[in-house]
């Protein structure tokens, strides 16, 4: 469930310090470090999955307790009025950087398409 040479699982285990904004048996979503927009954070499952790539079905339920989530966070920091975005990045073309499964909120400025 944990890897100890994980980032994120570290500040699961509030091994590192992160100012985090939900919190609960599966989740754990807390703010950026390098937020890339006025407001950045990032919802993640407690349990160590490295990608997108590596879930499968037994993790069906768990994606979706990780959207809805986003979902009502943006909502309780007042993204959902203006509108923002969710992103997954998995592995290198993706742009992953952290290789424990996450997903990026970010809004509070226009957005632009196609993503960099
Ligand atoms: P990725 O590039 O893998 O999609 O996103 C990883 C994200 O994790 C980056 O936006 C990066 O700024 C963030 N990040 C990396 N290390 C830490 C950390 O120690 N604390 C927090 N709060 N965010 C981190
Ligand atoms: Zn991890």
């Amino acid at each position: 469930m944990t890897d100890p040479n994980c980032i994120f699982c570290k500040i699961i285990n509030k091994e590192i310090p992160a100012r985090i904004e939900f919190e609960d048996e599966n989740l754990l979503a807390f703010h950026d470090i390098a937020p890339q927009a006025p407001t950045h954070v990032l919802v993640i499952p407690k349990k160590h999955i490295v990608d997108l790539d590596k879930t499968g079905p037994e993790d069906k339920a768990l994606l979706g307790e990780i959207l809805h989530r986003a979902s009502e966070i943006a909502k309780s920091l007042g993204l959902n009025k203006d509108g923002f975005r969710v992103v997954n990045n998995m592995g290198v073309l993706g742009g992953q950087t952290v290789f424990h499964l996450h997903f990026h909120i970010l809004g509070g400025r226009q957005m632009k398409w196609p993503p960099g």
